[in-house]
């Protein structure tokens, strides 16, 4: 028998009584088996770890914990974990997957002479980009400090138009941001989220909301996750949603039944605008009525909003949405009527910025919720956008159960954070002149040379996607390969699987990262990845980082990132590690650290040139934004003795007092700035010195935006300054409207919609976090491998059969997968759970295993590219939304038909297998069945 098959001891077994003589013992911290951040209780015996489950005392999750979270132990003990740097084997080609074990001092001396070189001549040579990271206040930080403008997170291929679309309107955003008012709401209504970033505690609210009596309503084209406990589903066409916020926007306006001394008082509904140059001129004191301004006539917003909603009647959105017209009404009285005669007041006194009291905080009880399923479609910003003006028009903004900000936001609209606007801010031995990421005012925060050329890599910023707050990783690989603006010479990726469900043109993206020039140079020259686990992007690297686990190593989820702040006020946590970290697996934050110090950036060095931080541990106590500002990643217990809060000098025991309180931090407003927030004087006031925010005027909600006309105006020749190219003059003046308005996904103009008539979506399922957790044994028995569902009446037309195996076709590509049917999909739509298929090989499976060869990807259907006039003459642009650059995922059409009888009963595309790394587990099969035991 094969060693591997006789049964050994289970590293635990809960049932066991306590073994005489073992250590046992409860560690806490804070979960990353996705990115909901729960508090967790990591039970262990002799050091190793035995159980985890939620810890009761942490404000998130309350005790929860969900099947991911749960299998943490899986993810320490995954064969597929990395635990020694490796480097692409000498004389190997890139992708052979041939890697040799070599040291940590090895990877520090060639990343530090590489990147020293390269700070030293060019800076933007070298490109970080990273995934689902919680730590973008130190990557941001640390690329700026090298002087790279090629920076950014997953955000652009995530959900930038949430971000964007809500901040430029409301000054916050749903997530860590602000979420729905559970508690006090009446009605809530769900768009385009199945399973999201908030999930235990989301989960829970609307438990409560439910018996409490409250009615939830899910539009949504599939119905999975939260939908599923819905009282009500209406099933909308994908990218469609901005019509149906049009119509409801039509149709409160027409009935009344809104808030409209909210709107007036608020909002920039009553502002003049100039009726020819479409500038703000002026604020009125009503809503409707034509001024004289200046001997020119101007009109208050709200009118120009009613103009623009008049033809969006209930039957026009049907059409566009597939939802019934009457639906449509009868949905819009619902909300009105419910904000606005199902209202209370809360007894909670505050003051607003014009020094007027309350007695008290008028609830409006309509919530909403919504998330990437509006995001990703290239329309999504305008969608976005109406949301919050339809969220506006029921007043429920920061008010009891409606949309309720967390700290820091809300924040000015927009932002005081400007990306670099010249290439002067890009120097050699020089940190960046400003931010990597931020959020442009105007054409003159563009990140665009003097010939309009754009400065990032990514083209984040530039003509083509001016609000591009979270850049465009999505096409990095692409323009990296083409040298399209510029070529670069290094790229470090961490966490993110660019080589498969992170990018889209899958195939050709992998060729790009092998490719060579004419003189058999790699085009991208030199790529390193940092990771935990030999995902699909590793066997690309040249260099392979081996990363900890979230067990092993210190975080801060700090107020200066994503923190976890509750509606009552500011939260931050940490992580503390409970294990060490397996093998010679380093953090990429201590990597970060000690590079910083390696490279000589101000930040991370001092003035002799000696060594400023340890590791990240003290960077996280002893760092301050500005030298002392008081400001640092944590903000509990500041101050020499511990005694002051968000804002105080270091203190040098903060981890002590974060493991005494179970990892968090959570400052509780008083009650009078806990609401209305965006005009709460008090609170604005404490914001400031918490350094949330600028001087404390009111954050009016921008129903039109003055930033958008600007750019729309630039396109016209009608503003002094930058100027957009001429072949995307149309497209800037088209899409920067200040007012929101539906248009169809930018990917349909270059489509044949009767060849290709269905749309074609994935969902993130609840057991599986993106790709994190094709490794995990117990979460592999959950999903192994997933189908395309289809409405049954689709899949009978298609001549498909349930189970059968089926081609899916777009314009881009083929693949092959099995169908399943479900009735809890709208006809029009097919839709996948996102991630579970794998590439052969890739995260240590076996290469005939599910995931590979029943499980698939619909990333292979999608391109990143399309070509549009907007691309200029025989050219292609970025498939994202023109004003954020958000990745279109959501877009692409499809159609369906049966694969023949002869043909084999496996997915395709099929790639050759990834071979095995040094140093990840020897027996792959050991993680179907067999994996955490000893
Ligand atoms: S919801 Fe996310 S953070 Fe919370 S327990 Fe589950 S995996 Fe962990």
């Amino acid at each position: 028998m094969f060693a591997f098959l006789r049964p050994t001891p289970p590293v635990h077994d809960p049932l066991e009584p306590p073994v005489p003589g073992a250590s046992d013992e409860i560690k806490h911290t804070t979960c990353y088996m996705c990115a909901c951040r729960c508090g967790i209780r990591v039970h262990l015996r002799n050091g190793e770890v035995r159980y985890i489950d939620g810890n009761p005392a942490h404000p998130l999750n309350e005790g929860k914990i969900c099947a991911k979270g749960s299998s943490g132990i899986m993810k320490q003990h995954s064969p597929a974990r990395l635990t020694v740097p490796l480097k692409r084997r000498p004389g190997s080609a890139r992708g052979d997957g041939e890697y040799v074990e070599i040291s940590w001092d090895e990877v520090f001396t060639t990343l530090t002479e590489r990147l020293g070189r390269i700070r030293a001549t060019d800076p933007k040579r070298f490109a970080l980009f990273t995934g689902r990271d919680q730590m973008q206040a130190l990557t941001g930080l640390w690329a700026r400090q090298f002087g790279t403008p090629n920076y950014a997170a997953h955000g652009g291929f995530c959900s930038v138009n949430m971000a964007a679309g809500m901040i430029y309107s409301i000054g916050g955003s749903f997530w860590e941001f602000g979420g729905p008012d559970l508690e006090h709401a009446r009605l809530f209504v769900m768009i385009g989220t199945a399973e999201d970033h908030h999930s235990n505690p989301l989960k829970t609210a609307i438990s409560k909301f439910k018996r409490a009596g409250g009615r939830f309503v899910s539009i949504n084209p599939v119905r999975t996750g939260y939908s599923a406990i819905a009282d009500e589903w209406i099933p909308i066409r994908p990218g469609t949603d901005g019509a149906l916020f049009m119509a409801l926007i039509r149709e409160l306006i027409a009935s009344g039944e809104f808030d409209r001394d909210f709107v007036a008082r608020r909002t920039n509904a009553m502002d003049l605008v100039d009726l020819d140059s479409g500038l703000v001129v002026g604020r009125g004191d009503s809503l409707e009525g034509e001024r004289d301004v200046a001997g020119k006539p101007a009109r208050p917003v709200f009118e120009l909003l009613r103009e623009r909603v008049a033809d969006c009647t209930p039957e026009w959105a049907s059409a566009i949405t597939g939802i019934p017209a009457p639906r449509i009404a009868a949905l819009a009285r619902e909300m009105g009527e419910t904000a606005m005669r199902e209202s209370f007041e809360l007894p909670i006194p505050w003051t607003d910025t014009e020094g007027v009291e309350h007695a008290g905080v008028v609830a409006r009880p309509v919530a909403f919720h919504a998330m990437r399923g509006l995001a990703a479609h290239s329309n999504g910003f305008q969608t976005i956008r109406a949301l919050a003006i339809l969220m506006s028009l029921l007043g429920t903004i920061d008010r009891p159960g409606g949309f309720r900000h967390k700290a820091p936001f809300p924040k000015a609209i927009p932002p005081a954070v400007r990306p670099p606007n010249s290439w002067d801010q890009v120097r050699p031995m020089t940190p960046l002149g400003a931010a990597p990421l931020g959020f442009p005012t105007s054409p003159d925060d563009l990140s665009v040379g003097p010939e309009g050329e754009p400065i990032r890599l990514d083209k984040g910023f530039s003509w083509e996607h001016p609000l591009s707050a979270h850049g465009l990783m999505h096409n990095v690989i692409t323009n990296a390969w083409r040298g399209d603006p510029y070529r670069i010479d290094t790229l470090l990726i961490f966490m993110a699987n660019m080589a498969w469900n992170s990018t889209m043109n899958t195939a050709q993206v992998r060729a790009m990262l092998n490719d060579r020039d004419e003189a058999g140079e790699y085009r991208i020259p030199f790529i390193a990845v940092c990771d935990a686990f030999a995902s699909e992007m590793t066997q690309y690297a040249d260099l392979i980082l081996p990363d900890t686990t979230y067990l092993e190593r210190h975080d801060a989820m700090s107020l200066l990132d994503r923190p976890i702040s509750e509606f009552d006020g500011p939260v931050d946590s940490v992580r503390i590690p409970v294990v060490a970290p397996k093998g010679q697996c380093k953090p990429f934050q201590e990597v970060l650290i000690e590079l910083g110090w390696r490279l000589k950036l101000p930040v991370f060095t001092h003035p002799d040139g000696s060594r400023k931080y340890r590791g990240y541990e003290d960077f996280i106590v002893r760092y301050e934004t500005a030298p002392g500002s008081g400001i640092g990643f944590l903000g509990g217990w500041r101050g020499a003795d511990g005694e002051k809060s968000l804002v105080g000098e270091p203190n040098p025991r903060p981890w002590e007092k974060y493991a005494e309180n179970n990892c968090v931090f959570h400052h509780e407003l008083p009650r009078n700035m806990q609401y209305m927030r965006n005009w709460n004087r008090d609170y604005l006031a404490f914001a400031r010195q918490a350094g949330f925010n600028g001087p404390p005027e009111p954050i009016r909600i921008q129903l039109y935006s003055p930033v958008m006309q600007s750019f729309r105006l630039a396109a016209q020749g009608r503003r002094e300054g930058r100027q957009p190219p001429a072949h995307l003059r149309e497209r800037i003046e088209r899409h920067f409207d200040p007012l929101p308005f539906w248009s169809p996904p930018l990917e349909y103009a270059a489509t044949d919609l009767e060849q290709y008539p269905l749309n074609a979506i994935t969902q993130r399922p609840m057991a599986m976090y993106h790709s994190w957790d094709s490794q995990n044994a117990w979460l592999r028995q959950i999903h192994s491998h997933n189908y395309l569902m289809v409405n049954p009446a689709t899949a009978r037309a298609a001549g498909v059969k349930d189970g059968g195996w089926i081609w899916v076709e777009s314009q881009w590509g083929r693949l092959r997968c099995m169908c399943r049917y479900s009735e809890a999909v709208e006809p029009g739509t097919v839709w996948t759970w996102n991630a579970i298929g794998k590439s052969r090989g890739a995260w240590n499976l076996g290469p005939q295993a599910d995931e590979s060869s029943k499980g698939f990807l619909l990333n292979h259907l999608i391109s990143e590219e399309l070509p549009l006039p907007d691309a200029g003459p025989g050219k292609t642009i970025s498939n994202s939304d023109p004003v954020t650059g958000q990745a279109g995922w959501y877009d692409v059409r499809v159609r369906i038909g049966p694969a023949h009888a002869d043909e084999p009963k496996e997915v395709w595309p099929r790639f050759p297998a990834m071979k095995q790394m040094p140093g990840t587990g020897i027996i792959r099969k050991v993680q179907a069945y067999f994996a955490g035991t000893k």
